[in-house]
């Protein structure tokens, strides 16, 4: 898998409790999702989270049970 993206990483250096906040609800996810907004890597993120079933933190501006939605989806859609 290729992950030279994280060195385009928006979240570089960034306190990591943004990105796993303590439930998957806006008011909680959101100051990750804004980083992730401005991320220029964000979909390569998002890919490798749903590549590996991420369980935890916001990903490419998605929380677990966006992403869980995603994965559901694209069955479907398969
Ligand atoms: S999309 Fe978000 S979590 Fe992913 S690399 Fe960018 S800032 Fe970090």
């Amino acid at each position: 898998m290729n992950h030279t993206w994280h060195s385009k990483a928006a979240c570089q250096g960034l306190a990591p409790e943004i990105f796993y906040p303590p439930t998957d609800d806006d008011a909680d996810a959101a100051a990750a999702k804004a980083v992730c907004a401005g991320c220029q890597v964000r979909e390569s993120c998002l890919e490798f989270a749903l590549a590996i079933r991420e369980k935890d933190g916001v990903w490419g501006g998605a929380t677990e049970r966006e992403r869980r939605r995603m994965i559901r989806q694209r069955r479907r859609t398969a």
